[in-house]
This record gives structure tokens, sequence and C-alpha cells, in this order.
């Protein structure tokens, strides 16, 4: 696998630099674990997540959209298991008091040859101990027990904090897509087989560090549920790993980057999962989730809610729960494997090093730069610009020799740089400057719209 140029380091000093992400509440010395996206970077992700729908939802036969609220009935996440067991088991470093993960420190101790999902706490506080598995932070060996800690936050409805009034910020968007599975196949006459997708923010109170964007405690969740009579679900979780898997690749990504990891312990209800895991700088991780859910989820909701969910067929009126496979893939986390595969630093003939994202054009948050070689060439270069903002997001730079101004778009990944020169005022072309060959084209500045519009679809 040839050599990569990116590291963490570098991305977060790129993004901070560019206005893609800086740490978030930075002036009052941050909060861990969360991330402020710039005005670079909010375009990207909602580019991201525009890509996202466009394939999932638009593009896919049968496949509706919600936006759930993130406040939910407390009973749903009683239903769904997540007050109960919605947890990870954590280890506070008596000596410099920090929190970790036991199952992490257990997968870096053995580089990932010991599966911690398959122990027990007893098992995990045994390995611990028995291979002196020190605190990553201070070095030294002094561990409090396991204990299970829940990570959905609370807080509290209405003006008393009393407990029936306790509500939780949702730790996932799924249970929004299968609370709604009637309303969504009753207004649109869906027939099962079909899925509801939804993007939203989803909150988890993670303790380990979060590698950049990797692991937020506010993220943005990419959900589609697959709903499907029981007895076709294998052949769709089959379909729906292909699916992902081809969504990346579409998007830019090397296969030799992507590896499919089935998950070796099964939650009780599932019947098969497996993730898509990305080669970060850190090492491989999960990018995204796929999961043959069964009937469990909508079971459970008609069991706590009194309510039935029990979908009637057309074709031959019987009637049954159907099997959900669940594509669940964060916005965040997408973006960081996103970024890390577009990163690139390219030697020039003169040595000089030009820092170079090269995502998807749909991806960018700019599909072109609009570059007057001179300032005397603003108004025809602004009025190219009045045009094509329209249609695209386009920005314009007037600012530095032209040379710093292509460097500069480069290093956010603007596909096209369109530079207004002298010619344009005499035959009303422009040169088109592609961002990974640099090479440049002359056309005339009319046929700009069709030029990007056939450029930059995903
Ligand atoms: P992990 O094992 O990394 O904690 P998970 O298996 O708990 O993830 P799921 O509950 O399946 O993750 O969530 C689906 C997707 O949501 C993940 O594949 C990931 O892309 C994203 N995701 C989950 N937790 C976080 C987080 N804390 N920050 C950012 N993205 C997240």
């Amino acid at each position: 696998m040839a050599e990569r140029a990116v590291t963490m380091e570098k991305l977060v000093a790129l993004c901070k630099a560019r206005g893609i992400i800086f740490p978030g509440s930075e002036i009052y010395g941050g909060m861990g674990n969360t991330w402020d996206y710039g005005p670079v970077g909010v375009e990207i992700k909602n580019n991201i997540k525009r890509a996202w729908w466009k394939r999932f939802v638009q593009e896919s036969e049968n496949s509706y959209g919600v936006d759930a609220a993130i406040l939910m009935n407390s009973r749903v996440w009683e239903a769904s298991g997540h007050t109960t067991s919605f947890s990870d088991p954590k280890m506070d470093c008596k000596k410099c008091k920090t929190r970790h993960r036991a199952d992490n420190l257990i997968e870096a101790h053995s580089k990932g040859k010991v599966n911690p999902d398959l122990m027990s706490d007893a098992e995990m506080e045994a390995y611990i101990a028995e291979h002196h598995v020190c605190c990553p932070n201070c070095g030294n060996f002094d561990w409090t027990p396991i204990r299970t800690f829940n990570l959905m936050f609370e807080t509290s409805r209405g003006v008393t904090d009393e407990s029936q009034n306790k509500i939780y910020l949702r730790p996932e968007t799924a249970q929004g897509e299968f609370v709604n599975f009637l309303n969504v196949q009753r207004t649109t006459r869906a027939k099962v087989p079909f899925g509801i997708a939804q993007i939203g923010k989803a909150f988890r109170n993670e303790i380990t560090p979060g590698n950049f964007i990797f692991r937020t405690i506010e993220f943005e969740q990419m959900e589609h549920q697959w709903f499907c009579k029981e007895g076709t679900d294998g052949e769709y979780y089959e379909e729906y790993k292909r699916r992902a898997f081809a969504f990346l690749t579409d998007l830019g990504f090397s296969p030799e980057h992507l590896r499919f990891h089935d998950h070796d312990k099964l939650a009780h209800y599932a019947k098969a999962a497996c993730d898509i895991q990305y080669l970060y700088p850190m090492g491989w991780s999960e990018l995204n989730g796929i999961h043959n859910r069964t009937d469990y989820d909508l079971t459970r909701h008609q069991q706590y809610s009194g309510k039935s969910l029990l979908y009637v067929d057309p074709t031959d009126n019987s009637r049954y729960i159907p099997y959900v496979i669940e594509y669940s893939i964060g916005a965040d986390r997408l973006m960081l494997a996103v970024l890390c595969e577009a990163y690139d630093e390219e030697t020039l003939e003169g040595g000089e090093t030009r820092n170079v994202l090269r995502f998807h054009p749909a991806i960018a948050a700019y599909k072109a730069a609009i570059l007057p070689l001179q300032k005397s060439l603003a108004p025809q270069a602004r009025a190219i610009w009045e045009t094509l903002k329209k249609q695209f997001s386009v920005t314009y730079d007037e600012a530095g020799s032209i040379g710093k101004r292509y460097r500069r778009q480069d290093e956010i990944g603007t596909p096209y740089c369109i530079t207004v020169d002298f010619d344009t005022l005499e035959n009303g072309t422009v040169t088109v400057r592609e961002r990974d060959s640099m090479a440049q084209i002359r056309i005339s500045a009319d046929a700009l719209s069709g030029y990007l519009a056939d450029h930059c679809v995903f």
C-alpha cells in the first residue's frame, strides 16, 4: 500500500487554518470532544449529507425520509433497551484521575489480537491485572474496578427536575424511524419492503479521547432502516453491505482503505452485524455499521406503546412485524474519512510542495473559485461570479498572486479555478484550471455553468 501523507496532526492543523473545523468553545479553553464546523467545513459536511440522501432516498426506490424530534418520550428508550444497557465498561486511574474504557485498554494492549467484546467485566478486569495494563495517561497501575456508566445525556422537562420529568437527548436517530414506521407506511402507501431514512444529531456521553471528529459527544448520524419480510432479510443484508461499500468507492475511497469486519459478539436481537472499517491515520476503525435487527425494534415498540405495529400485506392479507436491516453511518466520521482520503502533499517541479484535498467535486465546499488575473479585471470576474452563484456554491478571490490563490483553493479542495484575464475582454473566454492535474483549458464564460454541472454531479 502506498505511503500516505496524512497524519491527524496535519489534518487538524489544516482544518483549523482553512476554516474547516475549529475546536469547540475555543476562547473558553475548549470543551473535550466537541468541534465546530467553520465556513468551509459546513459546506463540505452539507455536501456529504446531500450525497448520502441523494443515494439512499432520492435515487432509492421505495425509501422515504423523516426528521424526527431529538427529544422523545422516555418510554422509547425503555423499549429500545437504552435505559438499562447502553453503557461502556469504565475504569478510573486512581493516580491521575483519568477515565478509560476497559475494552479499549485491552484492545490497545493486545494490539487488536484480543477481542474484549467476547469478555465479561470480570474477565476484562482479570486480563488487565494479569497483563499489568497501565494507565495510558500516567503509566501507573492503580485502577478502580469496572463500573458501567450509561452513555445517554439526561435532562429534565418542565420547571422541576423530578424524576418523572427525566428525558434524554437521543443517543441514536434510529428510534425516530421505528416509531414512525406506520405513519410513513400509511401516508406513502408503501408496500414492504421499503425504507425510512433520517439524518440528525445524536448525543453520547463518551469518555474516551476522540481522535478529532472520530468520536465526539454530539454528532450526526445518517441512518437507513429497510423494513422487509422475514426470510428475505439475509438477501437484503447482503445488498446493503454492497450498497454501503459502493457509496464509499463512488465518493472516491480506495477499496484498499476499506474492509468489512463481522461482529464477533452479536447483540441478543441481531441476526447478523458487520462494520465497514476505514484505514484512518490511527489505524483501522469503524466507519459505518450494517445490522440485521430482526423484528426486535418494532416488536418492542408494539409491546411498550400498546399500539399495533403489524403490517397488513395487501397481496394475501397476512399480518406481520417486518424485519429491519439497518445501515448507519456518522456524518462527522465520514467527513473525517473523506478528509483523510483526500489529503495529499505533492512535490512540484521547482521543489515546492502543494497541499491539496482531492475529494469528489460534489463534496467540495466551492465548485469553483473565480479569480481575476489583475484587480482591474474585477468587474468582469464579479459578473461571472454573480451568474454562477445562483446555481452553485462558488467563491471569489482577488487578493494575492494567482499562484497563491490557486494554492489556497487546492488546500480546501476547490475542483476548478476560473481565471479571468485580458483575453476574456477580447473574446469572452476564461481559463479553467483543474485541481488534481493543474491542467488548464480555455472555454467560453457562457459555457461555465454547463461545465460545472457536468463535472460536479454525484
Ligand atoms: P463505536 O463502536 O465506534 O462506538 P458504535 O458501534 O457504537 O460505534 P453505532 O451505534 O452503530 O456505533 O452508530 C452508527 C455510526 O454512528 C457509527 O458507525 C459511527 O459512524 C457513528 N458514531 C457512533 N458513535 C459516534 C461518536 N461518538 N462520534 C461520532 N460518530 C459516531
